[in-house]
């Protein structure tokens, strides 16, 4: 994603109701946040939000949370969430570098993780950083629900192959293993995400990937 520097984003977020600023101190007790016992699942990278946003509207018992790293980004996400007649009530942001998930959820306090057209990183010397890396699952090892899947989406070819071999390589279940999306039954009822959106329309499959664990 290109990033601008959007000028003054980082004390919008500060004083952002839908953004979360103490998410170590939620750690455990997101339940709180939410007013219920519902589910938590949190999109990794949510960029402007689009996908969790409409994620949050056509799931109303589902809490979710929207991770993005960069206040330049999120800003637009929270900009979204002002402009809505009614903003979902089952969805906060975090500005926070997903390297430091786990400072952030308890063990099993998460039930899903969406991971969308998440950032190549195709130099070779940095594939940890690639959020599908055996580094980062086993991050999210630690704070998912038994059962729980992670979902990712990408049209990055290169990618998409690193992440199915990881998965296995790391123990978890290929649950489904898709390279054109779009043309499977499976996409019924996808929410596209706006990098989704740009890439199909220049003709690119996109491939998923939903994987789980029994350890
Ligand atoms: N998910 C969106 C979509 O599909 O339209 C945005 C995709 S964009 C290529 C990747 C996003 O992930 C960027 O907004 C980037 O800032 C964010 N990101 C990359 N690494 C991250 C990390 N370690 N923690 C949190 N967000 C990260």
């Amino acid at each position: 994603m290109r990033l601008r520097n959007v000028k003054g984003s980082r004390e919008a977020i500060a004083d952002n109701e839908y953004c979360i600023k103490d998410y170590e101190g939620r750690k455990g007790k997101w339940n709180e946040v939410f007013g219920n016992d519902n589910p938590i699942k949190i999109e990794i990278g949510m960029g402007k939000g689009t996908f969790i946003m409409e994620m949050a509207r056509r799931n109303p018992d589902i809490n979710f949370i929207g991770i993005e790293k960069y206040s330049s980004v999120l800003i637009r996400a929270l900009e979204k969430m002002a402009k809505e007649e009614e903003p979902p009530k089952n969805l906060f942001f975090i500005r926070m570098d997903a390297e430091f998930i786990e400072d952030a959820f308890e063990k099993d306090e998460v039930s899903g993780i969406y991971l969308n057209f998440s950032d190549p990183w195709p130099k070779n010397r940095y594939k940890d950083r690639r959020l599908t890396s055996g580094r980062f699952l086993a991050r999210y090892n630690n704070i998912l629900k038994k059962d729980a899947a992670v979902e990712f989406k990408t049209d990055n070819q290169d990618l998409f192959s690193f992440s199915v071999e990881e998965a296995k390589n790391s123990k978890w279940n290929v649950e489904y293993e898709t390279r054109d999306l779009h043309n499977t039954p499976e996409n019924e009822g996808n929410v596209m995400t706006e990098y989704e959106k740009k890439f199909s329309a220049l003709g690119n499959p996109i491939c998923k990937m939903i994987i789980t664990r029994d350890f």
